[in-house]
């Protein structure tokens, strides 16, 4: 066997493959100061990727915020070698099979049976897309077609396809798709960093859901949900704010009859402290859309959980009535595998008890960022940390990421704020070994 080399396999990859979330030409140049290198990576054990140089890399973000349990984890392969062997794949009309059912009653046990009835898809843009045609085909059902807008939040990032571009709010992935799009009506952010003097993060929660409450009592008869992040508006530069908000955004759309969406793709899975995030506000979605971490970052898998209110609005003799939205994975069988290996990871090791200590030691290795004098807004929320970067450099957080990945560790900056969302497997060496990395990093991008 002839053994290769990163230079092999980039620039075959650079030649054939388009890469997501990528300006092609910024692999091309290493002397440009918006370099973006391109990594070939041989294998993953645990929170660490290998390349094909001898080289590794501490994977801080979980592999764009999927991994949980780390690469190679021998529980859930030993579950999908067995699935493997038993069913890879039938399709989900007409079929069942056991993965998908005993997921749907676990995910279904876990919001306490308000969720009952689960509608899978691969990836979390098409949660979105789902969830939306849901609301608006459940106010249909009811004879209210009228109801058919919906509102988002400044800053939301809920997937790019054309239907969940038209609930975001990132003008670099929405603004060339402009005229492609039916887009939401945008509601003031609860970003705490919005806080002004002496305000405090409730404070600014507040402020925007009288905002929403406003908005609400004039346009209410046309909208049919609301669809928001709880607590953590990743995309967007892990904006945290305060769970005050979604308790008033909820009592806001019951008073109003308008559906909330949560989005946990990003946020649900233990990511910040509890299972799903809204349980820090203790109020119910009408539907929540899970993905990336659901199935522990080894397979695509979304899911829409949805109430019973609204399951039973499309139950009737008629067929239109119906939702007839599908994939030709939905429901595949290996990936539901993999999420209920994960789930029983996460009853087996007590794994929101462990990271709750972990956190804690995220918190406390970070903790010395916050006098450097560039760093504003250091937070956190349970399994992500985050700050941002003062500096005029248009290239810092390109310049930070290389710095960074010469130290071993794989962080990758969201425009200027740095941030660290780890496997939960990681170790504690390794958190200190990330939090090296990141302050090194930052000083020889600052340099
Ligand atoms: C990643 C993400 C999505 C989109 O998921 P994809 O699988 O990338 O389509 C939607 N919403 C949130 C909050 C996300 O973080």
């Amino acid at each position: 066997m002839i053994e290769r080399s990163n230079g092999d396999w980039l620039r075959r990859s650079q030649a054939a493959v388009w890469h997501p979330c990528t300006q092609m030409r910024q692999h091309d140049d290493s002397a440009s100061p918006a370099h973006l290198p391109l990594l070939p990576i041989a294998r993953g054990k645990g929170a660490w990727l290998y390349d094909f140089d001898g080289r590794r890399y501490l994977d801080g973000i979980s592999s764009w915020w999927t991994n949980l349990f780390g690469h190679a984890n021998p529980r859930i392969n030993a579950a999908l070698r067995e699935q493997l062997e038993t069913l890879e794949h039938v399709m989900l009309a007409g079929f069942t099979h056991p993965p998908v059912i005993e997921l749907s009653e676990r995910l279904s046990a876990l919001t306490g049976g308000n969720l009952g009835h689960a509608f899978y898809a691969s990836d979390g843009a098409s949660a979105t897309e789902i969830a939306l045609k849901m609301s608006f085909h459940y106010w249909r059902n009811l004879g209210r077609p009228q109801k058919s807008g919906f509102l988002c939040l400044a800053g939301s990032y809920h997937g790019e396809t054309v239907g969940a571009l038209a609930v975001t709010d990132l003008a670099i992935f929405k603004d060339a798709y402009a005229p492609l799009l039916r887009t939401a009506t945008v509601m003031p952010t609860p970003d705490a960093r919005l806080a002004g003097a002496g305000e405090t993060p409730v404070d600014v929660a507040r402020r925007a859901a009288a905002a929403l409450a406003s908005h609400l009592e004039e346009h209410a008869t046309k909208i049919a949900a609301l669809i928001v992040e709880p607590l953590v508006q990743g995309a967007a530069g892990m904006a945290m704010y305060d769970p005050e908000y979604l308790r008033l955004a909820r009592a806001l759309c019951d008073r109003h009859e308008v559906h909330l969406i949560c989005d946990e793709i990003a946020v649900g899975c233990g990511r910040t402290g509890t299972f799903f995030a809204h349980e820090q506000a203790a109020i119910r979605p009408d539907l929540m859309c899970l993905s990336k971490g659901i199935s522990g970052g080894y397979l695509p898998l979304s899911v829409v959980l949805s109430s019973d209110t609204i399951y039973n609005a499309f139950l009737d003799d008629s067929v239109a009535r119906a939702f007839l939205h599908s994939h030709s994975y939905t429901g595949n069988p290996l990936a539901c595998r993999a999420a209920l290996a994960t789930l029983d990871i996460f009853a087996e090791d007590d794994v929101l008890a462990v990271n709750r200590r972990k956190s804690a030691k995220i918190a406390a290795a970070l903790a010395p960022l916050a006098a450097h004098p560039q760093v504003r807004h250091l937070r956190q929320r349970g399994m992500i940390a985050a700050f941002d970067v003062v500096t005029d450099d248009a290239w810092f957080s390109r310049k930070f990421y290389r710095a960074a990945l010469a130290r071993e560790a794989l962080v990758r900056p969201l425009g200027n704020t740095i941030y660290l969302m780890p496997p939960y497997i990681v170790s504690d060496d390794e958190i200190t070994h990330l939090a090296n990395a990141v302050s090194g990093a930052l000083a020889e991008a600052l340099a």
